[in-house]
């Protein structure tokens, strides 16, 4: 193989005898200690900003639509709640920066949102992406270990314990960041379930959870989990937090239906209903649906943006393999060049994958388990074979789904 006996490192200019293993790029090669080089610039550079505070300013805030063409490299579809969630981030930052304007007595409202979507139509993603671009610490914490002070669980304040983790433990940098609060259905009021005659997860924590929405000085345990009395606290004031819920709301659909004048089944009588979405049902979604589904009216005041995502159809499932940066089959494609593979992976096969994916009801998330159950053998046995070029057609890959157990990935 010629190609490798004059490859040299891009940045420091050794040749691959001298530098050891090189990384491949689309313009050249990069050698470990360059790789180590760069790595300790962005560090160095990221701990200066961050101790300067200088990572924000007017010109550095990201404008909505370059807050939503970053996120559409990584997440399909869900325009609505792309744009919607890039306002409230930008308002964010100008909130941050422009705290309040005495001369016009105006102080900017913190945009608080809820994105309510099913399972597995990209909300932990939306969370994620938009952390890859800020420039303000971003936690993700879940509801689901929450519980009222003193039962088993976790107490409230511990959401904010993550956010200063993940800023090294700065609160003047914590007291400006995002936090997002996954599966915030689970903590919805369960009071219509008569076994429970305490909701220690439920009402309880959503109390709790007022005073940091609100924006108070909030006493919180530096590692998490339970406050305990001898415990250090660090105060962080929440009032410049802005916190992003994400839940599945299962069953929401119904009193959606039911707000609407409608049902499930059965045919709509008047003009108005006619043109209802059964398909879609959340797009409909309003802040009585949320109280009525069991979240306490402060709450869904203190969240006042309500956004929603909308079910993944055959066509985005195809084009979540291989559109986004980080898309599978791109993963899959580079995972193969690093042996010297060049893969092609015949069109009907993705579309096998995405049709099993939908008939096995998994949606995005089941892809990777279905992609993985057709490539396993391959990538078990093709680096030790001398192969530079590797197929699969939908012949290759019905034979391997046909061995896959899918009951495995029922819920
Ligand atoms: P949720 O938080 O809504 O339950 P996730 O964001 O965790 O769902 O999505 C699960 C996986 O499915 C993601 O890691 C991603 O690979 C894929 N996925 C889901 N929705 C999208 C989307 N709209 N665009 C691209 N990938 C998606």
């Amino acid at each position: 193989m010629s190609k490798k006996t004059h490859t040299h490192c891009s940045f420091c200019g050794r040749p691959e005898f001298q530098t050891g293993q090189l990384l491949e790029g689309i313009e050249g090669y990069i050698c470990e200690q360059c790789v180590g080089t760069a790595n300790q610039l962005f560090v160095d550079q990221n701990v200066a900003q961050k101790k300067s505070g200088s990572a924000l300013n007017a010109n550095s805030v990201p404008r909505p639509k370059e807050i939503k063409q970053f996120l559409d490299q990584y997440v399909i579809g869900q325009d609505e709640a792309k744009k919607t969630l890039s306002v409230a981030v930008y308002n964010h930052y100008k909130r941050i920066l422009h705290p309040s304007n005495k001369a016009l007595e105006v102080e900017l409202d913190k945009s608080n949102m809820i994105i309510v979507g099913e399972t597995g139509t990209g909300k932990t993603l939306l969370a994620q992406t938009i952390a890859k671009m800020l420039n303000v610490p971003f936690a993700i914490v879940d509801a689901t270990v929450l519980t009222e002070a003193g039962y088993v669980g976790e107490d409230v304040e511990s959401i904010l314990s993550r956010l200063l983790q993940e800023c090294d433990y700065n609160v003047k940098e914590a007291e400006r960041g995002i936090v997002f609060i996954d599966e915030i259905d689970k903590i919805a009021r369960k009071a219509d379930n008569p076994s429970i005659t305490r909701d220690v997860s439920g009402e309880g924590v959503q109390q709790a959870m007022l005073k940091l929405l609100e924006g108070t000085n909030v006493n919180v345990p530096p590692y998490g989990g339970r406050k305990h009395p001898e415990q250090k606290m660090i105060i962080v004031n929440t009032k410049n937090i802005l916190f992003i819920a994400g839940g599945a709301f299962d069953g929401i659909d119904k009193r959606i239906m039911a707000r609407l004048g409608t049902n499930a089944i059965g045919f709509s009588i008047n003009k108005k209903r006619e043109t209802i979405d059964r398909d879609n049902i959340l797009q409909y979604i309003a802040p009585q649906d949320l109280r009525s589904f069991g979240l306490i009216p402060e709450i869904v005041g203190r969240m006042p943006i309500l956004t929603h995502l909308n079910p993944l159809d055959r066509d985005a499932l195809l084009r979540i393999l291989t559109e986004p940066k980080n898309a599978l089959i791109r993963q899959y494609e580079y995972l193969f060049k690093l042996d010297g593979i060049k893969l092609t992976i015949d069109p009907e096969v993705l579309e096998l994958v995405v049709d099993k994916a939908i008939e096995y009801r998994l949606g995005a998330r089941g892809l990777r388990s279905i992609m993985e159950s057709i490539m396993t053998d391959a990538m078990f046995d093709l680096p030790s074979n001398q192969t530079e070029n590797f197929r699969i057609t939908l012949q290759d890959a019905k034979e391997k789904i046909a061995k896959f157990d899918f009951s495995l990935l029922s819920a």
